[in-house]
């Protein structure tokens, strides 16, 4: 879901392609949409002097955006190692197993369904290669199956669409949970205070430099959206399009199916918690 607002210290305009860190480099897909904002941001992180690359997301079906991806690595004298995926919806991961075809890589994710080998992903793995460490993040809510990444020697985070570049996110209510939501920001928030995390890679949209901000923006944005989503209960708002119109308002009607999902969630959210009856 992206609202009109730009995120702490980001310019509404600014687009990331190209190098962000000193290890990630953003290969934008060509899928621009009012949910995907500029498009898939698919992540190439590597080791300054490595020859090996992991891709995050290799984002849709599309075979010029895998090919793109691939030549990305190539031009810098590097090869495709291992491909990850920050969760399973198709604008990250539907070209996956293409991609995997392209690369000879296996494909690590949460949800068993979405791997190509024998390898998954839990809480802590630490991935390593050639050099490079990245350090693997539940971070459930957006969608029951989502993690970010650490990359600890640029002070980053991947963070799929958990943190977007611009705007905020949905989430996918029943799969996508808003208590597990909320426990994921605080819990990326303490990577940014313990353990001085400042840039947030974001799935869609900009590069973020100012993580501590954005999370707190979040945070701050879901505490204001419950609080409206129980007043319009409240005030009489009984179904779930009724609440969407009412709390919604100020939000592009193309996002408004989206919006529903996480009206959904709030509920669920507030019916749990004895909030609402
Ligand atoms: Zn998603």
């Amino acid at each position: 879901m992206t609202a009109a607002d730009a995120l702490p210290g980001q310019p509404r305009d600014a687009v990331v392609s190209g190098p962000a860190t000193a290890r990630a480099v953003n290969v934008l897909a060509p899928n621009a949409s009012a949910m995907t904002l500029d498009g898939t941001n698919t992540w190439l992180v590597s080791e300054p002097d490595s020859e090996l690359a992991v891709v995050i997301d290799p984002g849709p079906l599309d075979e010029g955006h895998l090919r793109q991806v691939i030549r990305t690595a190539e031009e810098t004298g590097r090869r495709v190692a291992l491909t990850l995926l920050t969760h399973g919806h198709p604008d990250h991961a539907a070209g996956a197993a293409r991609f995997a075809e392209l690369t000879g890589t296996k494909v690590r994710a949460l949800d068993p369904a979405l791997r190509l080998g024998d390898e998954g992903l839990a809480a802590g793995d630490v991935i390593r290669v050639g050099g490079l460490e990245m350090i693997v993040v539940p971070t459930p809510g957006h969608t029951a199956d989502s993690l970010c990444f650490l990359l600890p020697a640029d002070r980053a985070v991947l963070t799929g669409d958990t943190i977007l570049g611009r705007g905020t996110t949905m989430v996918a209510h029943p799969d996508g949970r808003l208590g597990d939501y909320l426990d994921s920001l605080r819990r990326l928030r303490s990577l940014t205070v313990d353990d001085g995390v400042d840039t947030v890679l974001p799935g869609h949209g900009p590069v973020l430099e100012d993580a501590q901000g954005a999370i707190e923006f979040y945070l701050a944005h879901r505490a204001s959206r419950l609080a409206q989503v129980e007043s319009a209960v409240e005030a009489g708002h009984r179904t779930v399009t009724d609440v969407v119109a009412h709390v919604y308002a100020d939000v592009d009607r193309s996002l408004w199916p989206a919006a529903e999902l996480s009206v959904r969630a709030q509920l669920n959210y507030l019916g749990e918690h004895g909030l609402i009856s």
